[in-house]
């Protein structure tokens, strides 16, 4: 990956232009057109905020700042880790809008879980000098697209090192993390939408074709982790642009569907609303808004 001369903007800069993430069409092409309404058009204030969405918010600021750590060749200790975690759940759980727990869940539970994944992370880090950025900020233009396409890569790692003699290119890997309450099966990396996006966009602002590593760790009473390998090539990011292009342009026709067989029904913030959606009418937008 080669150096850069100028800074990037951060994340938070990109955000305050016009853009799309790949959180907000993953959420109208895969997930709720009708949920992407709710929260990108209207964004309005949930009706409620599962706790896994806290949870998985500050776990991943933690591992953020390990991988900040282990870039210098140090290990935060899952104590460490832990207690930064108390204090971004607590806090993400302050600032979100009516936390629902499940049954018998609390604080105190949740965060004495976190210990146990960050112990189980812990013993499977394996990067180190090899840790070339930690939660680099992306745009890019998409041909056709109305607005560019941020986002953030959590990790990017290479097969060279400080240490190495020769310079060793193009065997860039970029790391995403992720919690889930099982683990993943062995297909899904290969269809997932966000690596197919996170690829594209750095293989535009890089020039180079990445692998990508997705390190799955499950949010269980015996956590474990696995490091799944996959990558995108052209045929892939062809799909991506006509899907991403279409997506565009239903937003813009203000087409917004409920999914009633959506995962995302369960927890939906905007469930009270999503039932009462065929009798009232949706806000107009205009061809700048959303997202
Ligand atoms: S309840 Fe289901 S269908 Fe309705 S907005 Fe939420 S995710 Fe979409």
């Amino acid at each position: 990956m080669e150096e850069e001369s100028t800074p990037r903007p951060t994340l938070a800069q990109l955000k305050e232009q016009p853009h799309y993430s790949y959180t907000a069409l993953n959420t109208y092409v895969s997930i709720c057109q009708l949920l992407y309404y709710y929260r990108y058009i209207e964004k309005d204030e949930a009706e409620r905020t599962p706790v896994a969405l806290p949870f998985g918010t500050a776990f991943h600021s933690v591992l953020s700042e390990q991988a900040q750590a282990a870039k210098t060749g140090n290990l935060l200790t899952a104590e460490q880790m832990t207690e930064a975690f108390a204090t971004y759940f607590q806090a993400n759980c302050k600032d979100a809008a009516n936390i629902v727990f499940k049954r018998d869940e609390n604080i105190e539970d949740q965060i004495a879980t976190a210990k146990r994944m960050f112990e189980t992370v812990n013993k499977e880090w394996i990067d180190y000098w090899n840790i070339q950025s930690v939660a680099e900020p992306f745009k890019v233009e998409m041909p056709g697209l109305s607005k560019p396409l941020i986002g953030e890569l959590d990790m990017v790692i290479s097969e060279q090192t400080p240490f190495d003699d020769e310079e060793r290119q193009g065997h860039d890997t970029i790391v995403d993390f992720k919690t889930a309450a099982r683990m993943w099966s062995d297909d899904k990396p290969t269809k997932d939408l966000q690596a197919t996006v996170f690829s594209y966009a750095f293989e535009k602002t890089h020039q180079c074709r990445p692998s990508f590593r997705f390190d799955v760790v499950t949010k269980a009473k015996t956590p474990t982790v696995r490091h799944f390998f996959t990558s995108r090539d052209d045929n892939h990011y062809q799909r991506l642009e006509k899907l991403f292009l279409t997506a565009d342009k239903g937003i813009q026709a203000g087409v917004f569907l409920p999914n009633e067989s959506s995962f995302a029904c369960s927890d939906c913030p905007f469930a009270d609303r999503c039932s009462g959606w065929h009798s009232n009418s949706l806000k107009t937008i205009s061809p700048k808004e959303a997202a």
